[in-house]
């Protein structure tokens, strides 16, 4: 299993924080791991150059389903690939909060982004009502089923299981719980797709920092993370890489 560090830097970053990614292409993942990056789609272009030839691959945040069209300010997948991204997130719960995205609709993203030769990296997990409801595994049971298109492997998808109460929060599920998600997610994922689907990634998000990195990639059938704050700075992302 290649392990992934992902970063996400939501609605942040500018030219200056370049220099961000050219500490962190000095970082050297451990054999076999992946590091990721995922800048606001302005800085996609010049983070890629940046990274071209090391270990740092580069991605979009979000893409339209469609490759062309009538639809301001939405950017899509072929325009992510030319720019020279290599994955894509999608479905994140800011996108399904703030843009009202279904499943349904970053199921076609997915297939848009596989079409332009991307990794989709869907992401699900359960608000803080639904976990204290004892929802939380059939919410990210359904949102997986609906978000993942059929021809789904290890090589195309990765899923991030990001409870939405820990995003930014600080608060992070007990390693018990991101376990038992994780083994949920795992099983829906090899009844749905065979035994390959063994070797689709499962990411946790949420709160990930240096202090927590080591024990949460510790945590059975964790694979790696998605990290929003602690990826700004190439200090913490890299120890966070470090820790794969
Ligand atoms: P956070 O965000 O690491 O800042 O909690 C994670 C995410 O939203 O991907």
């Amino acid at each position: 299993m290649r392990r992934l560090a992902a970063g996400n830097w939501k609605m942040n970053g500018t030219a200056a924080d370049l220099a961000e990614v050219a500490a962190l292409t000095a970082a050297h993942p451990a054999p076999g791991c992946e590091m990721l990056l995922c800048p606001p789609a302005t800085l996609i272009d010049r983070m890629a150059r940046a990274a071209h030839g090391t270990a740092l691959r580069i991605g979009g945040q979000d893409c339209h389903a469609r490759a062309t069209g009538a639809h301001t300010g939405d950017v899509s997948a072929p325009m992510l690939a030319e720019a020279g991204a290599s994955y894509v997130i999608l479905g994140h719960s800011e996108r399904r909060a703030d843009h009202g995205e279904t499943d349904a609709q970053v199921c076609a993203k997915a297939e848009a982004a596989w079409a332009s030769g991307l990794v989709a990296v869907v992401c699900v997990g359960e608000t803080e009502a639904e976990r204290d409801a004892g929802q939380a595994l059939a919410v990210v049971g359904r949102q997986v089923e609906g978000s993942v298109p059929e021809g789904a492997t290890a090589e195309n998808i990765v899923i991030a299981y990001e409870p939405v109460w820990a995003i930014g929060t600080g608060r992070t599920p007990t390693l018990h719980e991101i376990a038992e998600v994780h083994r949920f997610l795992r099983a829906e994922l090899v009844s749905r797709f065979g035994a390959a689907a063994k070797g689709i990634r499962l990411l946790y998000g949420g709160s990930v920092k240096p202090s927590n990195a080591a024990e949460i990639f510790a945590t059975p059938e964790v694979n790696g993370a998605l990290v929003g704050g602690a990826s700004l700075k190439a200090a913490d992302f890299g120890a966070i890489v470090a820790a794969l």
